[in-house]
């Protein structure tokens, strides 16, 4: 009737939609769109061999270019795209798009040592099935398993974690790496180290910003590196921005590095600038 039509409209009034919630109602109606018109790409950032100062690899990080709002970074659309289901489609272009590069630049003959990180969260193994996109895109593109890694987050807590550790397995058995991202945040903790047989833990930056000045984080970030090696793990420090950062880790012995102190995220030419810039100075 229209007396219940008029306590519906009331209600609505009452409890207008905040602007986050708009804004993040808009997001969603211009995700489907955004994939179409191209609106996505793709930035890298380099991650360094510590001991011997290489670049080893780079981390694919996402970038949204918003016809309204400018390049939005994936903090603003991440979670987002993961509850609304829509990661599994991007999760997909960033695996598809990742890994063309890294076929452009082996057909090229360039950086053939380069290792291509790309960043999956948990939700993306439930919703789709990882392991024969990766497969497949591998297949097609005719790349060798290692010169992917995924690097996992965790986001929801852990129901699935049969299906992840799985999955883990079956990507290690094609030879793809895997490593820990964020560890010791949020859910990511002792419980994945025993369940994942990654390659590689990847310490959260928050850890890092720190050192050497906290003695809690001197600590931890100590003890992490010690665990990794007693693990036969691989580790990373990411978000190194000083010269004493740096030096914290490599008198502990953490294996790489990564952060604004070597380099930010790059557009793909500015990286390949700065992969042949430094070409040229460890060859002078
Ligand atoms: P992450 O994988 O832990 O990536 C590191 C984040 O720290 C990046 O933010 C990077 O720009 C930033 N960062 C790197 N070095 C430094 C530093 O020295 N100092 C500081 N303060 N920050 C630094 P970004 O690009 O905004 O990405 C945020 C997160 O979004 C990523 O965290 C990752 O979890 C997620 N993400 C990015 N791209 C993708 C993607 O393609 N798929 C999925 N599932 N998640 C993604
Ligand atoms: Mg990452
Ligand atoms: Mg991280
Ligand atoms: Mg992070």
């Amino acid at each position: 009737s229209s007396k219940g039509l008029g306590g519906n409209s009331v209600q609505i009034i009452e409890n207008p939609m905040n602007e986050k919630a708009y804004t993040q109602f808009s997001m969603q109606s211009d995700f489907k769109k955004a994939i179409k018109r191209k609106e996505f790409l793709l930035h890298y950032q380099p991650k360094i061999n510590i001991q011997s100062g290489d670049v080893t690899g780079v981390e694919a990080l996402v970038r949204w270019q918003h016809p309204e709002r400018g390049l939005i970074h994936p903090g603003e659309f991440m979670q987002l795209a993961e509850e609304s289901g829509f990661i599994s489609v991007l999760g997909a272009w960033v695996l598809r798009e990742a890994l063309s590069q890294m076929k452009d630049w082996r057909k090229r003959g360039y950086q053939l040592h380069l290792r291509m990180a790309v960043n999956v969260s948990v939700r993306q193994f439930i919703q789709q099935d990882i392991v024969l996109l990766v497969k497949e895109l591998l297949k097609e593109m005719d790349l060798p398993p290692h010169c992917l890694e995924l690097e996992i987050t965790e986001s929801v807590l852990m129901r699935h974690e049969h299906l992840i550790q799985d999955s883990v397995e079956k990507l290690r058995g094609i030879g793809v790496e895997v490593s820990i991202d964020d560890f010791g945040t949020g859910y990511a903790s002792f419980t994945y180290l025993k369940k994942f047989n990654a390659n590689t833990i990847k310490i959260d930056r928050s850890f890092i910003h720190s050192l050497p000045h906290s003695q809690d984080d001197v600590a931890i970030v100590s003890a992490v590196i010690a665990l990794a090696k007693e693990l036969n793990m691989r580790v990373i420090a990411e978000g190194v921005e000083t010269q004493d950062q740096l030096e914290f880790l490599v008198r502990k012995g953490c294996n790489e590095v990564q952060g604004f102190y070597f380099s930010p995220p790059l557009p793909l030419l500015e990286l390949e600038g700065y992969l042949n810039n430094r070409k040229d100075i460890r060859t002078r």
